[in-house]
C-alpha cells in the first residue's frame, strides 16, 4: 500500500538531528518559553520575512488571537464582518465565529480553488473589517488587486498560511503579504512538529505584543493581567524539532514540486481535471487535488490498487451541523469542490516508482 503521507519516514529523514534536538530540551530542564521558542520566533520571522513571530499553541490558536488582538486593539467589534471563502477547513471559520465575528463566505473560482477576489468588493459593506484568505493546498490566494481593495476600504489582511509553508507571491513569501498572519505546525502540515504548535507572524509590533501576551493569560508582566486571556504555548520540544526541520523546509517544498511536475506530466485520464497551474505562484503543493465527477468511485478503484489518498474535505463548513443556520445556503462551486476533490499522495518521501504506480493507477480508471 503506498501511504497517503507516512510521518514516520518524513521524521526519520532527520531523525538523528531531530532526537539530537528532543533530548538537548529533556536535558535542559526547561519546557515552555525558553531558548528554542526564542530561536525559532526569530529563525521563523526571518524565513517568512516578517518583523515578528509569536509561537502559539496550533494554528487555530494563531487564527483566533490574531481577530482577538485587533479586536483588543479597537480594529474590530462584535458582529463586524470578515469576508472568508466559503472552501476552507473549518478552523478558518471557527476562528471568526469564536470571536463574536460574522464570516461573509465568498466562493472560490473553479480552476484557481481559492477566493474568487473579483467577488471580494461586492461583500463589502460598512461593518467590513477584514479578509481572511486562505491558501489553500500551498496554492497563493493573493494578486496585486487583493492588495488594493484592502486598502482602498482600510480592511485587515490576514492570511491563514496552514497549508502553505514557503509559499510565494513574486517572492514575497505568504505569511507577510497581509497584515497578520496564522502558521500551523500541526504534523501533516509542509513544516510539522511532533504534535500541536502554532505562529502568528505580522509587522505591526502592537498586534505582536498583544497576542504575546493574550496567550500567556493575558499577561505581559509576571502576575499582572491586562486581558482577560487564555492559555496558549508552544512546547520547547516542539520549537526545538521545528528548528531542525525549518532548515530543510524548501529542499522539502522543492521535492514536493518535483513530485507535481512529474504527475502534471504524467497523468492523462481525460476523466480526471488537475488543478490550473497559476503563473507567478510559487506553489509549495500541500496537497495534490485531482477533481473526478466519480470521485468515489475513483478513491475506491486507487484504493484496491494499493494508492491511499484522502479527501480535503468531504463537507464544506456551510452544511455542517455546528453551522445549522447556513445549511439551506448554496454556494454551487464551493459545493462541487467538496464533492469532486481528492488528494492523491504528495509529499517529501515519496519515490519515484511509487508515483509511477500512483499514476498508472490513476490513468487505467475508466
Ligand atoms: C490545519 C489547518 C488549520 C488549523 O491548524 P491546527 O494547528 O490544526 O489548529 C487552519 N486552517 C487550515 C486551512 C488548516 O489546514
Amino acid at each position: 500500500m503506498i501511504k497517503f503521507l507516512d510521518l514516520q519516514a518524513i521524521t526519520m529523514r532527520h531523525g538523528d538531528e531531530i532526537k539530537a534536538a528532543v533530548n538537548r530540551v529533556i536535558e535542559s530542564g526547561w519546557f515552555l518559553q525558553g531558548n528554542e521558542n526564542k530561536q525559532f520566533e526569530t529563525n521563523y520571522a526571518k524565513y517568512i520575512g516578517t518583523e515578528s513571530c509569536v509561537t502559539v499553541a496550533n494554528g487555530l490558536d494563531a487564527l483566533k488571537l490574531i481577530l482577538r488582538g485587533y479586536k483588543e486593539m479597537g480594529v474590530m467589534q462584535d458582529g463586524d464582518e470578515i469576508i472568508v471563502p466559503a472552501n476552507t477547513y473549518i478552523a478558518t471559520i471557527l476562528a471568526i465565529t469564536d470571536n463574536n465575528l460574522i464570516p461573509v463566505l465568498v466562493e472560490p473560482t473553479w480552476d484557481h480553488l481559492e477566493i474568487n477576489i473579483d467577488a471580494i468588493e461586492k461583500h463589502i459593506t460598512f461593518k467590513t473589517k477584514g479578509v481572511m484568505i486562505v491558501h489553500l493546498y500551498g496554492r497563493i490566494a493573493y494578486n496585486n488587486k487583493l492588495g488594493q481593495i484592502c486598502k482602498k476600504y482600510d480592511l485587515k489582511l490576514i492570511e491563514d498560511c496552514a497549508q502553505s509553508h514557503g509559499c510565494a507571491w513574486h517572492g514575497v513569501r505568504t505569511g507577510a503579504l497581509g497584515d497578520a498572519a496564522a502558521h500551523s505546525f500541526y504534523p501533516g502540515k509542509n513544516l510539522g512538529a511532533l504534535g500541536d504548535a502554532g505562529a502568528v507572524t505580522t509587522n505591526d509590533s502592537k498586534l505582536a505584543e498583544i497576542i504575546r501576551a493574550l496567550a500567556n493569560y493575558g499577561s505581559h508582566k509576571k502576575y499582572v493581567f491586562k486581558y482577560v486571556g487564555i492559555n496558549s504555548r508552544m512546547a520547547e520540544i516542539d520549537a526545538a524539532v521545528l528548528n531542525v526541520k525549518l532548515k530543510y523546509l524548501d529542499e522539502d517544498n522543492a521535492q514536493r514540486q518535483k513530485l507535481a511536475d512529474y504527475y502534471y506530466t504524467h497523468i492523462n485520464n481525460r476523466l480526471l481535471i488537475l488543478p490550473t497551474r497559476i503563473k507567478d505562484e510559487y506553489n509549495v503543493y500541500h496537497q495534490f487535488p485531482v477533481f473526478c465527477e466519480r470521485r468515489n468511485e475513483l478513491q475506491e478503484y486507487l484504493k484496491k490498487n494499493g494508492v491511499q489518498t484522502l479527501i480535503h474535505y468531504p463537507i464544506p463548513p456551510h452544511k455542517q451541523e455546528c453551522y445549522k443556520a447556513w445549511n439551506s445556503r448554496t454556494y454551487p462551486i464551493t459545493e462541487m469542490i467538496h464533492q469532486q476533490e481528492l488528494s492523491i499522495p504528495m509529499n517529501q518521501v515519496l519515490t519515484r516508482p511509487e508515483a509511477e504506480i500512483v499514476v498508472d493507477v490513476l490513468n487505467s480508471f475508466k
